[in-house]
């Protein structure tokens, strides 16, 4: 039986990524029943609205979604989709995994984090507003409700359980917000007793990004609330290797919706140029949830072996300062046919080799 999925190529690099994922999720031996719609830029002109109704029923109706990024405009316009989407569908957590891949475009190629970031509320609430009429000040109000904290904490501790990890760390600034950073604390410090095999600590904000360069192999898990989660995940993909291998998740009650870390990347719109990658493993984790493990297994294997072998990978992979061996790069879409390709053809039986040693938890192996 097919698994119907909703399609949403989104803007910018988004259908680019979104046909490269097409492409090696049809590689596997899983059937899909894709539902494009569309949201963001092409459905303003087709529509009006950058997030038709039919969106969210068809992501109800087949409880699963492929996504691509869809651009927000700056300091105007209409809100986040991103966000809208999120909040109105309640899909309150959003995990996301950054893993080196064969050690490339890495200072650090033991990286295996995971950042599990609330996603409905926090300072991207929507609750804000002019104090003035001439615009001179602006607030912006950070909901944190105990209900939502108890909910995302709860889940990162399953998770880690289920991904065999061993130590999860809050994130907050509980020190400076003494209500919303304090609320988030309490809840989290309330959880941890009920986890005892999950080693449980604490870092702000500010101290988390300082400790995460140095020596991110000491930490393991991250839960935190929204805009926290935001910056946390393009820190720890740039640590993995970079915004264009770093896929994401975002889990309600009964939807899940996968999308990468990364955004629509305009100035790479339509040049075939951008890294599939991260669009890539998120059919990967979208495999994954529904229990596909083989097939989830080759694609991953079938990235990690094209990138390893480094003969045909995106810019992002192959040129001087992003890599010590650079490469001749290759499109995207040629990087997503050599996934493709040899996603029947990868060999499950051996185990992939062990990361590079790392010095301190971070190696040289870039040039500074
Ligand atoms: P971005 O992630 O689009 O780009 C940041 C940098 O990473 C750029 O240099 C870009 O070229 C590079 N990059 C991103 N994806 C890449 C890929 N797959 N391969 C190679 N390089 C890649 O972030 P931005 O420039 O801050 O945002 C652009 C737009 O995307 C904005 O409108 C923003 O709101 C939107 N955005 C959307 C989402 C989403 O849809 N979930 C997430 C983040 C940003």
């Amino acid at each position: 039986m097919a698994y119907r999925v909703t399609l949403i190529p989104g803007d910018g690099i988004g259908p680019e990524v979104t046909a490269a994922a097409r492409r090696v999720a049809e590689a596997t031996d899983v059937e899909f029943d894709w539902e494009v719609v569309e949201a963001g830029e092409k459905a303003i002109k087709q529509t009006g609205s950058p997030l038709p109704e039919a969106v969210f029923d068809s992501i109800r109706r087949n409880r699963l979604a492929l996504k691509g990024p869809i651009t927000t405009p700056i300091g105007g316009g209409f809100r986040s989709v991103n966000v809208a989407l999120r909040q109105q569908l309640d899909l309150y957590a959003s995990v996301r995994p950054a893993r080196a891949i064969a050690g490339e475009g890495t200072r650090y190629p033991g990286t295996d984090l995971i950042v599990v970031r609330e996603a409905t509320e926090g300072l991207y609430s929507g609750v804000e507003h002019w104090v003035d009429r001439d615009h001179t000040a602006a607030e912006t109000v950070n909901v944190i409700t105990r209900k939502a904290s108890d909910r995302i904490i709860k889940f990162a501790f399953e998770l880690a359980r289920r991904a065999r990890r061993k130590h999860l760390t809050a994130v907050h600034k509980a020190n400076i917000m003494k209500t919303t950073g304090a609320l988030f604390q309490t809840a989290f410090r309330e959880m941890a007793p009920k986890y005892p095999d999950i080693l449980a600590d604490e870092r702000l904000i500010d101290n988390m990004c300082m400790q995460l360069a140095k020596k991110p192999s000491d930490y393991d898990m991250i839960v935190t609330t929204n805009l926290f989660g935001d910056i946390l995940s393009d820190l720890t993909a740039g640590l993995a290797g970079g915004l264009g291998i770093a896929p994401g998740a975002l889990y309600g009650e009964s939807l899940a919706v996968f999308e990468p870390v990364h955004g629509s990347a305009p100035k790479y719109a339509g040049s075939d140029k951008a890294d599939p990658v991260a669009e890539i493993l998120c059919v990967e984790l979208l495999l994954r949830h529904v229990g596909e493990t083989e097939a989830a297994d080759r694609i991953f294997r079938a990235v990690w072996e094209t990138i390893a072998e480094k003969r045909v990978v995106t810019y992002d992979l192959a040129l001087p300062g992003y890599t010590l061996t650079p490469v001749p790069p290759s499109s995207c879409s040629a990087m997503a046919a050599e996934i493709a390709r040899k996603v029947p053809l990868v060999d499950l039986e051996t185990p992939l080799p062990a990361p590079r040693a790392s010095a301190n938890g971070g190696d040289a192996q870039l040039e500074a």
